[in-house]
């Protein structure tokens, strides 16, 4: 994990909150079950502060989004603390660093470079490769599910609608979409309505573009 020096210790700090919050997902998951150690990659991927892991950290004034994450499709040099040479890049807006939403935000792009670090490991194989709904859906989901076991029960999506949509009766009422962290089912719903509706993914199951 490497990154811009003034952004460094809040990186940290969210990094340190996220790594609390897992704990209460431990707790209520279990240690061996399938969603623990999908989370737990989500963390482990930045590796620790100075450790050269071919995940890099960024900060962004001017980024449309509060995270983005990309990866490599070439391998950089492998080392003993990257031996896979994985080459990942991720940057946070500038406003996020100082906002209470960073820990939800390292544990979003976090799931992506995971996911993207799964793919470089595989060699770049398609198989290894999510469709781009699946990398977002589960990226939501995690911090949904993250944020009820640390005892929170409702959460909101705000959509951003096209100037079409806008104009659109049936899409007019859709700004903001309530969701139920009690109910996993209700999780699931608000996400897929999130992908579906925002105008920055516009994404449903059936679309089959790739993440990377
Ligand atoms: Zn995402």
């Amino acid at each position: 994990m490497s990154g811009l020096a003034c952004h460094y210790k809040r990186f940290e700090a969210g990094r340190q909150n996220a790594l609390a919050l897992l704990e209460k997902y431990k707790e209520r998951h279990g240690e061996n079950s399938k969603k623990y150690k999908k989370a737990k990659s989500a963390i482990d991927v930045y590796g620790t502060p100075g450790e050269k892991n071919g995940v890099k950290i960024l900060g962004s004034a001017t980024l449309e989004y509060s995270g983005t994450t990309s990866v490599s499709p070439v391998r950089s040099k492998k080392t003993d603390a990257n031996p896979t040479g994985q080459d990942i890049e991720i940057t946070i807006n500038a406003e996020t660093f100082v906002s209470e939403d960073l820990v939800y935000t390292i544990l979003h792009e976090g799931s992506h470079a995971a996911d993207g670090a799964k793919w470089v490991a595989s060699g770049f194989s398609d198989s290894a490769n999510p469709t781009w709904f699946q990398t977002e859906f589960d990226a939501f989901m995690l911090g949904l599910d993250v944020a009820a076991a640390n005892g929170e029960t409702v959460a909101w999506f705000k959509i951003e609608q096209t100037e079409e949509d806008k104009q659109n009766p049936l899409t007019l009422w859709l700004p903001w979409r309530k969701v139920d962290l009690t109910s996993e089912t209700d999780m699931e719903r608000g996400v897929k309505h999130y992908l579906k509706w925002d105008k920055t993914y516009k994404l449903t199951p059936e679309n089959k573009k790739k993440a990377f």
